[in-house]
């Protein structure tokens, strides 16, 4: 961390001094909890075929395909807990340093470390909603449910369709959702964008709208993003290492 003490130094001076700080996370924040990212060969993640939103629509076959996988990875990160990332990001929350965090993420990981103004661009995954009458469950029991009958569990309400409340590709965002982090970021004088690849839109137009209006944004991310050009100060550490040292520079100014 020796190296960009000087960026740690001026980000925390930002931080301090900033009116309205928005985080941008993706899913290399959740890493150092033990749930891969994205782009990691091998992970559990590039192992399935993807279900599309109109194929889990059209038949059951792709219903009971992306129930098999979705109990899978609940098996695997069910029992993930928030990292020091997290934690910290609540923390600056709680003290009104950030005005709170737009996420891609859909591993649930900010609220269990107590982040209340969280954004989920895709949902969660740690509830089912009913695609006909849009109830709303806790997902565990349905995974039981799922793994004990071996079929797609039915909505307890009417019987319809239940999926995980997470966007499947084809399926649109929540626009409620993405319009509140369209306005927190068109007010945003900070951005920080940690563990994104920045690829995936709208995510990555969030940053852009930030850069476009004049205010300014730092990556932290181990990996080039297409918008490292345009971010004031790019880190490449571990994510929980910079925010640690960031957090200590802040704490530093009192
Ligand atoms: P991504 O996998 O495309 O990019 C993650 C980035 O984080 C990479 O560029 C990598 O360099 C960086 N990174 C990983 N671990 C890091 C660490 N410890 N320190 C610093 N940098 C680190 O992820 P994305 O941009 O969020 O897009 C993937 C999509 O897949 C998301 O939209 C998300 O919905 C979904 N996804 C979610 C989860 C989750 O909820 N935890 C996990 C995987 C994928
Ligand atoms: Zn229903």
């Amino acid at each position: 961390m020796e190296i960009a003490s000087r960026e740690i130094h001026r980000i925390a001076d930002w931080l301090a001094a900033s009116r309205s700080t928005v985080v941008l996370t993706g899913a290399g924040i959740s890493t150092e909890s033990g749930i891969p990212d994205f782009r990691s060969p091998g992970g559990v993640w590039s192992k399935y075929r993807t279900v599309y939103f109109d194929e889990f629509l059209a038949s059951a076959e792709s219903r009971y395909e992306y129930w098999r996988q979705k109990c899978e990875m609940h098996r695997d990160f069910a029992d993930a807990q928030p990292n020091a990332g997290h934690n910290i990001l609540a923390r600056w929350e709680s003290a009104g340093r950030i005005r709170g965090v737009v996420t891609q993420n859909i591993d649930g990981l900010h609220r269990l470390a107590g982040s209340k103004r969280v954004l989920e661009l895709h949902g969660t995954a740690l509830e089912a909603a009913c695609l006909d009458c849009k109830s709303r469950y806790e997902i565990g029991p349905l995974v039981q449910q799922f793994l004990v009958e071996n079929s797609v569990p039915a909505c307890p309400a009417c019987g319809g369709r239940l999926k995980h409340a997470t966007i499947s590709f084809g399926q649109t965002l929540p626009a409620d959702v993405l319009m509140e982090a369209t306005r927190w970021a068109r007010e945003a004088d900070l951005m920080l964008a940690i563990g994104s690849s920045l690829v995936v839109t709208p995510a990555a137009d969030l940053p852009r709208a930030v850069v476009a209006h004049g205010a300014r944004l730092v990556i932290i991310n181990r990996d080039p993003t297409p918008l490292d050009s345009r971010a004031e100060v790019c880190l490449r550490g571990s994510i929980g290492e910079v925010l640690t040292a960031i957090d200590a520079a802040v704490a530093g100014r009192g």
